[in-house]
């Protein structure tokens, strides 16, 4: 991260933030160093989010992501503001990823790389529609665009005649989108193939000490501009300023501003009356967004019972129990954690085995992977879907979202500015798409400032 933003370019310019996830966040810390004054809000008790670090409950000191996990090697803007805070990175899961999937008599088996052959099998069926694709520069503004993206996944898998293999490779990618393939639109599944090698094979990351160390160094550093449990409610951006309306514990304020950055999901955002209205093609853009259902589950057990010479330590599944990989390989200690990521149809599935069986049920699902006999210490669940706060897990695309909308996600207005994962083009979805977010908003207010001066 470059020092560019130590400008100071914002000096007697007030700037408000609402959302104090990393998107926020990050924004926040821009406008800080540029000179602005901040006032940063977030309706929860906590910093951080979707990145969420459980320790509490969790033996031997030990702690898991119960949201953001892995950052990607290719992930260079959360690398560096984690490096500008004097944090590190430690590399994980350098195993790879393995697959396990019920033989024909229903008994689950690891079946070795084949994730890793399914993925080039799919991108050898779409490599057609990524070149076309290509064709258009992946603008989401192009007929060839369009025409793609009002198919769902389940659609192109008929046309295609896909056989079972392809199907369930398909169905696996719940995991990382967080949607079945009749949720997904095709568009999102040619966008992931035509860039790059699917971002799941490169190096993998986690901060050590937890990822909240990012969000926690990033908050200490606004100090008592942060103001925690205070939700937004309304926003008026009439005249010369902009108006928060905020509610701290049932009681109604007002904040004023020159400049606001919404750094709210999609699903919370579109709740939020905004006076004047957005344009037709934001509004809709925003309120039409889909949030993927994802389940976290973290499962401490007194060993690493999952832990064998020449087996990957990560897993996908076409189980209920979706995804799974060894949440805490990097700390020291007998005891480790299981992260179960049930993305999709997946997170309604791990819910129904822990409402009929408890954990235990998850427990004995793991079976093929040595659970037999392991003994449980603790174990934590968290189902985005219902958190109040994110209503989902992140953004997805399905056919029914017109993708010539998307630019309108990002798009500033008046004196509104757009943050957030969702906004992000490379890397939505992502923890490195919030910071890339956040810090393009803090850059856009800056440039707009520059100009009318
Ligand atoms: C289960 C799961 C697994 C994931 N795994 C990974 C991974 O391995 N790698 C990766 O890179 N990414 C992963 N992600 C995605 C990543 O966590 C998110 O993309 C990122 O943290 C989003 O940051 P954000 O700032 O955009 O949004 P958020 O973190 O959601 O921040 C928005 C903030 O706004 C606040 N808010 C909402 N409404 C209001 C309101 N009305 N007033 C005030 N405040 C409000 C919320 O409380 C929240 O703190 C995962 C996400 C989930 C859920």
């Amino acid at each position: 991260m470059s020092d560019t933003t130590a400008s100071g370019a914002l000096r007697g310019v007030s700037v408000i933030v609402a959302g104090a996830g990393l998107a926020g966040l990050s924004a926040a810390y821009d406008l800080k160093a540029m000179g602005a004054e901040v006032t940063i809000l977030d309706a929860r008790d906590r910093v951080g989010g979707r990145v969420w670090t459980i320790r509490e409950g969790f033996a031997e000191g030990q702690h898991a992501e119960a949201g953001g996990d892995t950052i990607d090697g290719a992930q260079d803007e959360i690398r560096a503001l984690a490096a500008r805070l004097g944090l590190k990175l430690s590399r994980i899961l350098r195993g790879g990823w393995g697959y396990a999937r019920p033989d024909a008599s229903g008994r689950v088996r690891i079946v070795g790389r084949q994730a890793a052959r399914g993925w080039d099998r799919l991108s050898e069926h779409l490599s057609g529609l990524a070149r076309r694709y290509r064709m258009a520069d992946q603008r989401w503004d192009s007929p060839i665009t369009a025409d793609l993206a009002r198919r769902s996944v389940a659609q192109w898998l008929d046309e295609q005649q896909a056989d079972k293999e392809l199907r369930a490779t398909a169905t696996g990618l719940r995991g990382f989108f967080l949607a079945d393939p009749d949720e997904l639109s095709l568009i999102a599944l040619v966008d992931q193939f035509a860039v790059s090698d699917p971002p799941v094979w490169g190096e993998m990351y986690r901060i050590e000490g937890g990822n909240d160390r990012l969000t926690l160094a990033l908050a200490e550093r606004l100090g008592d501009r942060l103001r925690l449990n205070t939700e937004l409610v309304a926003v008026s951006h009439r005249g010369r300023g902009v108006r928060a309306s905020v509610k701290q514990a049932r009681a109604l304020s007002q904040i004023d501003g020159d400049y606001l950055v919404l750094a709210l999901p999609a699903t919370l955002l579109r709740r939020v009356p905004i006076t004047p209205a957005l344009p037709a093609q934001q509004h809709e853009a925003i309120a039409r967004l889909k949030y993927g259902r994802a389940t976290k589950t973290l499962l401490q057990f007194s060993r690493r019972f999952w832990r064998v010479q020449g087996r990957p330590r990560a897993f996908g599944t076409p189980l209920p129990l979706g995804a799974l990989w060894e949440g805490n390989e990097e700390q020291r200690g007998r005891a480790g954690i299981l992260a179960l990521h049930a993305g999709g149809s997946a997170s309604d599935g791990t819910q129904a085995i822990v409402t009929k069986d408890g954990v235990q049920g998850l427990i004995a699902a793991l079976d093929w992977l040595g659970s037999r006999g392991a003994a449980l210490m603790a174990s934590r669940q968290v189902v985005w879907e219902s958190d109040p706060w994110a209503r989902g897990g992140y953004a997805y695309f399905d056919p029914s979202f017109d993708p010539a909308l998307r630019q309108w996600l990002a798009r500033p207005f008046g004196r509104l500015f757009f943050a957030g994962e969702h906004t992000s083009v490379r890397w939505q979805g992502y923890m490195n798409g919030a910071v890339e977010s956040g810090r393009r908003a803090a850059a856009e207010i800056e440039a707009g400032h520059h100009l009318k001066t």
